[in-house]
């Protein structure tokens, strides 16, 4: 039996060689190698194998309520139940964006150099918000990297975020305070006069949170202009000159366009350089939310569509959705790295940095910043290195090529867009009479369910349709394939079942 001095093996409590005080979190050195050492060949087998698994499986009613009731024992437990809990009642019920036939939303697999380093930054647990040391530094090389691949000009820099969300609302608030700052109104009377006139522009195809970063600035749902877009999902230029000329003439002061560099919903792509142009000519700020599209400039055959990229003033782009960092991984990007410092640096005394080096605190609204962006990011690029990343969006761009064309080709298959960026959205052919909405919405469910692929729908011209988004680097088109034979399976089996379809 272990007397009290000995180190344990098995008591969570007791610090090993000293023996006489008991640390309540420390591990004993060789348990804590031994359960390293057995996580990361489960992660290698989670990995490898989870393309044979189900796509997701629908998870017990009892269970979740397990989970989501919380269950906290009194005494601590054995670290080796971590690794038992984690594969038996997490691992099964992924979203699902680790396999190669998930098709839903915007969401890739990890990389796998992503996953290395998520573990290592975790060890090393630095801050990127104070201090100095290399998580920082490396922080502000990689976001010099992602801004050079998307095209931006050389002075570019930024801060990571949680993703594209948090990158939209500091750059919105930046838009804000530069706007603010040359009307003279960043405080007193002149601020909330000023404040009340500001008005933002995005277009209808925005992602919410654009809106959703508006209201967080203060920005009331009136004064964020939603202006029309074309039949190719492109913002209306014309209609947007034509709302800033009818602000500004009505004493109102736009500020800011937000364009999208690939829409969420279908993939279009606004142009930069016209609608700086317009930002320009009325002292506005230009910020492109290239969340998932953002570095499309890379491939020749898209290089037309971002034309005047290195002009922007701001882009949002998420490593966690192209680039397969794992999640958590979004980028601030600014032209003017300045104008970001100076609506985020705020000082004070206990936080004394280097000012020849402004620590990443004062680019972003977050002070203690997890290192695992940067080195997740950093270990991807570099794994990719740039000729990798233009490969991974070329083949990105030929899978959904693959898809559409399968889709022409096909009797039963509509195709409702055509990108450029993949996202790839269809419709079965029933007649467009009300009940097809409903329709897809069951066949997507239905597919679900059924566990051999994965994907969810969006509204096309007033339309629920189905919507394939292609981000996952271990897609091959033997999954494409997959998924179709999982629509027409699932419209089989409920065709029956919906009004104004007959079985066939
Ligand atoms: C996904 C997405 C966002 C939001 O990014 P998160 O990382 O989910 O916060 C913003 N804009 C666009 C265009 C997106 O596709």
């Amino acid at each position: 039996m272990l007397s009290q001095f000995e180190p344990s093996l098995s008591s969570p409590g007791l610090r090993s060689e000293t023996g006489a005080d008991t640390a309540p979190l420390s591990v004993h050195p060789k348990v804590f190698r031994d359960e390293l050492a057995r996580a990361a060949e489960w992660v290698a087998d989670y990995l490898e194998q989870l393309p044979e698994q189900p796509v997701t499986r629908p998870m017990p009613e009892a269970h979740r309520r397990a989970l989501a009731a919380g269950s906290l024992p009194d005494d601590g437990q054995d670290l080796a139940g971590l690794l038992d809990f984690v594969r038996e009642s997490v691992a099964p019920y992924p979203t699902g964006n680790g396999h190669p036939a998930f098709f839903a939303w915007i969401n890739s697999p990890p990389s796998q150099p992503g996953v290395i380093a998520e573990l290592l930054a975790c060890a090393v647990n630095a801050t990127c918000g104070m201090g100095e040391h290399a998580l920082m530094d490396l922080e502000r090389g990689v976001v010099r990297d992602l801004a050079v691949l998307a095209g931006l000009s050389a002075t570019a820099g930024g801060v990571l975020t949680s993703g594209g969300s948090m990158a939209n609302l500091l750059c919105l608030a930046t838009a804000r305070q530069w706007f603010l700052q040359r009307l003279g109104a960043t405080d007193g009377l002149a601020y909330d006069q000023a404040h009340a006139r500001l008005v933002a522009y995005h277009s209808d195809q925005a992602h919410m949170s654009v809106a959703k970063a508006a209201a967080v600035i203060g920005l009331p749902a009136w004064r964020l202009r939603s202006v029309p877009t074309t039949y190719d999902r492109r913002m209306d230029l014309a209609a947007l000159r034509a709302a800033v000329d009818r602000d500004r003439a009505a004493g109102l002061l736009p500020f800011c366009v937000v364009s999208n560099l690939g829409t969420t919903a279908s993939g279009a792509i606004d142009t930069p350089a016209p609608i700086t142009d317009l930002c320009r000519e009325h002292g506005m700020w230009h910020h492109a939310d290239g969340a998932w599209g953002g570095l499309g400039a890379l491939l020749p055959e898209l290089a037309a569509a971002y034309q005047g990229i290195a002009e922007l003033d701001s882009l949002t782009i998420d490593p966690h959705k192209a680039l397969s960092v794992p999640v958590g991984c979004g980028a601030a990007l600014v032209t003017d790295p300045e104008a970001l410092r100076a609506a985020f640096a705020f000082r004070a005394s206990y936080l004394d940095g280097d000012q020849e080096w402004p620590w990443l605190s004062e680019y972003t609204i977050e002070l203690t910043r997890p290192g695992t962006r940067a080195l997740t990011l950093w270990a991807t690029l570099r794994h990719l290195g740039r000729s990798g990343v233009t490969a991974l969006l070329t083949h990105y761009q030929d899978l959904a090529r693959h898809l559409r064309n399968r889709i022409h080709a096909h009797p039963e298959l509509q195709l409702c867009t055509s990108g450029p960026l993949p996202v790839v959205c269809f419709r079965l052919a029933t007649p467009e009479d009300g009940t097809a909405s409903a329709f897809h919405a069951a066949v997507a469910t239905r597919l679900q369910q059924r566990g051999h692929a994965y994907l969810a729908t969006v509204e096309h011209r007033g339309e629920t349709v189905l919507r394939a988004c292609i981000c996952n680097h271990l897609t091959t088109t033997a999954d494409l394939d997959t998924l179709l034979r999982e629509v027409l399976i699932a419209a089989e089996e409920l065709g029956p079942l919906v009004p104004g379809r007959t079985a066939r």
